[in-house]
């Protein structure tokens, strides 16, 4: 006979999504089981950079910073390819807030405005120049988790900063090596760390204790109602059933070859996220017969692989790449040795140019794409997981000239060579007349802040030796999956709610229809419609 146990609700994931959908149907009044495929918590959410994007937060309004829901849905729309359904945005706007404030009511959460980081497409209505949309979380000391803090997901690679102290959240300068010390030492985390910890601390807190090494094999079904799924935990069939609702939360499908091939716009060749997100929560929703929205769409990212660095399940690891490309002394070039982009745009709107087909060739015509840049940037900035100063990896390409350089990588020496004289010429003259580098705010972001104007992006490349490394059309997550309404309920191809069967996060067609609007723009719908989804799955009426 399979094991059974019995709740009010089942939430598929304990990434972000998962476990405010956890707490909120909890604080609803509704029996809980938490359940995770893999062996640990927290899927991309544990590591990601943790930033939260809610137009008009709590953290604003306290600070006496404006904003509304006027701005901020004006600010979605201009961007709408016709992808937003106004149930679901409004429902993102207006409870974003809401789902905030309870989260730290509970000390689920514990966030600050990340100071200046600017909204992602400044040009239009209701974008916000002066940032305080993105909020970053304060440090969490692991030991209040004990033994449950080895079983966050790459914990092992301890971050003790907040992301407001590093250059990736704007910061100049980062706390001295000392305090890093005392952080490792009391086991201090910030970043994805902190937000998955303190989320599974209150979890934990309330007795919702992860099931993990779950495996669901199929949804069970009371006629048109979900009520359960069928699945074995280490070997062992294993049968859940929900009395209310099953919230699927499970990430994206970036990480299944088969629905990356099927769905996704274009190629990708290196994902930035863990291989937890391995696509389970949308074969359930097919299934059972959900209306899928934003396939071809994903958190798309420019990134960089690290062979000497992959998941500790032996998989393909990828780093997002956001400094490399935005500071001075580094060009990105295609299989044409010629530029292509403006380098420093914002990385999901930057996948469409990996996507670019030329007729001529039936090729990609930008990839592959090649980071190019030379000795003062190696001088003085980071690549990947190296840090400035340290030596460049040997699987970098190295050349005493731009024309070597081209060889070794298999482009056109000559068109590389007039590509950076052109590039050089006008950097030095503080301008990017071909994709306008350097001219909105948002670029100067991850630029070098020591230097002032355009010069904070652009500088010439010049100083042998030369580099060249591969950039990949990479992604943070997946975000198409079934369809809900503005609760979080998944609808079927009709339409109409699937009684019992919600959803949230990358696992869901997003209620920004992929529109990313400025940095923490996936964890806040997440965070928002897992707790939408815990509230309502609580709720259902039997
Ligand atoms: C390097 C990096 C940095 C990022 N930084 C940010 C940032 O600062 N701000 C931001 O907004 N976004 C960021 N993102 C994106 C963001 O991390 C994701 O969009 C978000 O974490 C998705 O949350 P989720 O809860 O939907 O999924 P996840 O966090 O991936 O959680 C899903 C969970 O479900 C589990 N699971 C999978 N299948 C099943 C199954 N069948 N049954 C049960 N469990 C299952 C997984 O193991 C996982 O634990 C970043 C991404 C990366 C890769």
């Amino acid at each position: 006979m399979p094991r059974m146990k019995e709740a009010d609700v089942i939430i598929l994931g304990t990434g972000a999504a998962g476990m405010a959908a956890a707490l909120a149907a909890y604080e609803t009044g509704a029996e809980v089981l938490l359940v995770e495929k893999f062996d640990r918590v927290g899927g991309t959410s544990a590591i990601s950079g943790g930033v939260i994007w809610v137009a008009d937060n709590p953290r604003m309004r306290a600070a006496g910073m404006a904003d509304s829901r006027e701005d901020a849905l004006a600010y979605f729309r201009s961007l709408d390819h016709g992808d937003l359904v106004d149930e679901t945005i409004e429902a993102f706007v207006d409870s974003g807030p809401e789902a905030l404030a309870f989260l730290e009511s509970i000390d689920a959460l514990k966030v600050a405005v990340l100071p200046g980081y600017p909204d992602y497409y400044l040009d239009r209505p209701g974008a916000k120049p002066q940032g305080s949309r993105a909020l970053d979380h304060d440090l969490f000391a692991l030991g209040e988790l004990g033994e449950w803090a080895a079983r966050i997901y790459a914990i092992e690679e301890p971050k003790p900063l907040m992301l407001r102290e590093t250059p990736l959240g704007g910061a100049t300068t980062m706390p001295p090596p000392q305090v890093l010390g005392e952080r490792m030492a009391a086991r201090q985390c910030g970043f994805g760390q902190a937000m998955v910890a303190r989320l599974l601390k209150a979890c934990l807190v309330r007795g919702i204790a992860p099931m993990l090494g779950v495996t669901t094999h199929r949804l069970l079904r009371d006629g048109a109602r979900i009520t359960g799924i069928e699945a074995e935990q280490n070997g062992a069939p294993l049968t859940l059933k929900a009395r209310r609702g099953v919230v699927i939360a499970t990430g994206g499908f970036e990480w299944d070859t088969e629905s990356r091939q099927t769905f996704l716009r274009g190629p990708v060749t290196a994902p930035a996220s863990p291989p937890t997100a391995s696509g389970g929560g949308l074969k359930l929703a097919m299934q059972a017969g959900a209306k899928l929205g934003n396939m071809t769409s994903a958190w798309w990212a420019p990134t960089l692989v690290t062979p000497d660095a992959p998941w500790a399940s032996g998989e393909q690891r990828a780093q997002i790449i956001l400094i490399e490309r935005t500071v001075p002394h580094s060009i990105m070039v295609n299989r044409s040795a010629q530029r292509f982009c403006n380098e420093a745009a914002n990385y999901s709107a930057l996948g469409g140019v990996f996507h670019q087909f030329d007729p001529a060739n039936y090729d990609y015509l930008n990839l592959p794409a090649y980071l190019i840049f030379d000795a003062q940037y190696a001088a003085r900035y980071p690549l990947g997981t190296r840090q400035p100063g340290q030596p460049i990896p040997d699987w970098v390409k190295r050349a005493d000239t731009l024309e070597a350089l081209a060889q070794q990588i298999g482009i056109d020496g000559a068109v590389l060579e007039e590509t950076v004289a052109h590039f050089n010429v006008h950097a030095e003259a503080g301008e990017d007349p071909d994709f306008g580098r350097g001219t909105s705010a948002y670029d100067h972001f991850y630029g070098d802040r020591s230097r002032s104007g355009a010069a904070v992006t652009l500088g010439a490349i010049r100083e042998a030796p030369f580099y060249a490394v591969e950039i990949h059309s990479g992604l943070l997550g997946t975000n198409g999956g079934p369809r809900t309404d503005g609760a979080g309920r998944v609808l079927g191809h009709d339409g109409a709610v699937i009684p019992g069967l919600l959803g949230a996060g990358n696992a869901i067609a997003c209620p920004t229809g992929g529109i990313y609007a400025g940095a923490g723009g996936t964890l806040g719908p997440a965070l928002t419609f897992g707790y939408l989804a815990g509230r309502a799955a609580a709720n259902a009426n039997l």
